[in-house]
């Protein structure tokens, strides 16, 4: 075992600390005191690179503050944070920018006879913001011993000959534009570990690298969705009318547009965040097919429809974000070919990062915080034989209920995106019988065509970017490469450069007649970028630790 006084040296080290990483952390400290555990997250606090919805289903939470925390029930923090549960359920299809219709119906006769999208209901669920919640778990982390550092980022995952994990090289400080060394510079340090938890999230940086160098395999092609988010503060009568247990999700308008154009995937979403703050946000498929479409634009029509208008306007927008969501499910899960492990010898992959969200209800925290729960008892009963953690950390996330909670999801995702939503979802139905099928990356399926609902007003990024309190520090090298300068000039003619579009913080801008990623200090973090421009020609790397969003309450 390491020295633990050496943090250049860990027993388990922990990549992100989100809802899985810091449960896992948990749960490893509270079973196995003696062993050291270090979690690293690249925000500057907890909290400040996770947004979400966020409907939190209570089973798995509860299990992890239970064990960790016993009177947590009593903490007035934690009273506080699980103060509100969902007790009116709405569910609607909005058809055109006045009628709505609610789809609760259907999708209760959906529960009952057990299909796929009964599973869109949420009542006695708690509603939470995933930056406090996150906060909250890092304090029960540190109670139990665990050692958290924000500000650090990892840049690579390192392996031994035989693909087991020694441990990950941090993101250098100090250099300066071109990459030469400033005065202040510090090399990001090498820290070892027995072991590796990758729970970095979305389309994680290390995750994609591990899964690389270590050969695992997706059956299916992984399909991500962003969510655009504002929490507006809105007046006593208009948050009393909305109340305080309501969840509101919105399919149709503007994202389906079956008449003029290919509908999108995907939805608004309304969720009260107590001191008289609604959550409103957006959450689109990027296999949307127009070359003009910004998220953010469908965000602005969603908040001008009648239905929603009569809770936030007038409002003021008090905090914005955007995030990537997976959404490729069951099939898409990185695996090692000979174990069919979720990971490999001592590492393993967790949450967001394994791709753990299930695609009927769009939800992934419990299935986090699950895989959380996993990865900690498996590294206790395993500390002596660590080659086999992934394995059993498989066999835990599979006795938990995760994969059978996925299973159920399988082909849903590719079943909207090879059909469209409106002939692709009610045929999801059947999607558990079909056959695997894969389907193209998102990138691909960009066309010429316009979004004819585009607002006349372009979207207000530099006020949204400020929302999100994002900063990094400015003289450091980009983390956002362009690969091939000549793929922008087709770009330019066949697509119009949509990265200057869509990226949700406007660092995509046209400079001397070259696309530039110009403002790399205003980036979310979101990756987007990464997945959705149509030639493949942007990769994002992590930036100096501390730097990036600052979400308090997303
Ligand atoms: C708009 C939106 C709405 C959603 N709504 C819901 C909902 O209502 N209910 C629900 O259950 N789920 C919802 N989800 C999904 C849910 O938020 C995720 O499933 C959940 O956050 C996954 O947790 P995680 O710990 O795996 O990842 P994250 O919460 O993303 O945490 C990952 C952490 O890793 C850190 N990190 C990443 N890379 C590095 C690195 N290289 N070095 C150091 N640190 C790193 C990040 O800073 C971050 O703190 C929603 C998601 C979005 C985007
Ligand atoms: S970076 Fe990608 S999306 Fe942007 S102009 Fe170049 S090819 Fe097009
Ligand atoms: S540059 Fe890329 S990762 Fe950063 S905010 Fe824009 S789309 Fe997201």
């Amino acid at each position: 075992m390491a020295d633990s006084t050496n943090y250049n040296k860990v027993s388990v080290l922990v990549v992100g600390a989100g809802p899985a990483g810091l449960s896992a952390a948990i749960t490893l400290k509270k079973q196995s005191p003696g062993t050291d555990v270090c979690v690293i997250d690249k925000a500057a606090e907890p909290g400040n690179h996770n947004l979400s919805g966020a409907v939190l289903e209570p089973g798995p939470i509860h299990e992890l503050l239970d064990m960790a925390a016993g009177d947590w029930r009593e903490d007035e923090e934690a009273q506080k944070l699980f103060s509100r549960k969902v007790d009116k359920d709405d569910v609607l299809f909005l058809a055109g920018k006045k009628a709505s219709f609610s789809m609760m119906p259907a999708i209760k006769a959906a529960k009952a006879c057990k299909i796929g999208f009964g599973q869109m209901v949420h009542e006695d669920d708690y509603i939470v913001s995933i930056s406090s919640l996150t906060g909250y778990l890092a304090g029960v982390a540190k109670n139990v011993g665990v050692e958290l550092m924000t500000g650090f980022a990892a840049e690579d995952i390192l392996l031994d000959s035989t693909g087991k994990a020694t441990g990950v090289k941090l993101v250098d400080q100090g250099r300066g534009h071109d990459g030469e060394p400033l005065p202040n510079f510090v090399p990001g340090e090498v820290v070892e570990a027995d072991a590796v938890v990758l729970a970095e999230g979305c389309d994680g940086l290390l995750t994609e690298k591990f899964i690389e160098k270590a050969g695992l395999k997706r059956e299916a092609t992984q399909l991500y969705s962003i969510g655009v988010k504002e929490n507006i503060k809105v007046t006593d009568e208009q948050y009393a009318k909305f109340t305080d247990g309501r969840v509101v999700h919105a399919m149709g308008y503007p994202i389906w547009t079956p008449v003029i154009g290919p509908a999108m995937f995907g939805g608004g979403i309304m969720y009260p965040m107590g001191d008289n703050k609604i959550a409103v946000g957006m959450i689109v498929g990027l296999d949307w097919k127009y070359y003009d479409f910004n998220p953010q634009d469908a965000l602005e029509r969603f908040k001008e429809h009648k239905f929603v208008k009569q809770f936030v306007d007038g409002g003021t927008v008090v905090e914005g974000g955007a995030k990537m969501i997976p959404e490729g499910g069951y099939f898409a899960i990185p695996r090692e070919g000979s174990t069919d492990a979720i990971g490999k010898a001592n590492t393993v992959i967790l949450g967001d990062s394994a791709g753990f969200v299930n695609m009927n209800k769009i939800k992934g925290l419990h299935n986090a915080i699950s895989s959380g729960l996993a990865a900690g008892k498996a590294i206790t009963s395993k500390l002596g034989a660590l080659d086999e953690l992934a394995v059993e950390y498989t066999r835990l996330v599979e006795e938990a209920g995760v994969l059978d909670e996925m299973r159920t999801a399988k082909n849903f995702r590719q079943t909207v995106a090879k059909f469209g939503p409106l002939q692709g979802m009610p045929f999801s139905v059947f999607g558990g019988m079909l056959p695997k099928f894969d389907i193209e990356p998102d990138y691909e399926v960009m066309t010429s065509m316009e979004y004819r609902l585009r607002p006349d007003m372009d979207f207000d990024k530099d006020t949204f970017t400020a929302m999100a309190d994002t900063e990094h520090r400015e003289e450091q090298p980009s983390h956002l490469s362009i690969l091939d300068p000549a793929k922008c000039d087709e770009c330019g003619r066949k697509f119009e450069r949509p990265c200057i579009t869509f990226c949700p913080a406007g660092v995509y801008e046209m400079i001397h007649d070259v696309v530039k990623p110009a403002n790399p200090s205003n980036c979310l973090h979101c990756k987007t970028c990464q997945r959705k421009c149509p030639f493949d020609n942007i990769r994002w790397t992590v930036p100096e630790g501390g730097g990036g969003p600052r979400y308090k309450t997303m």
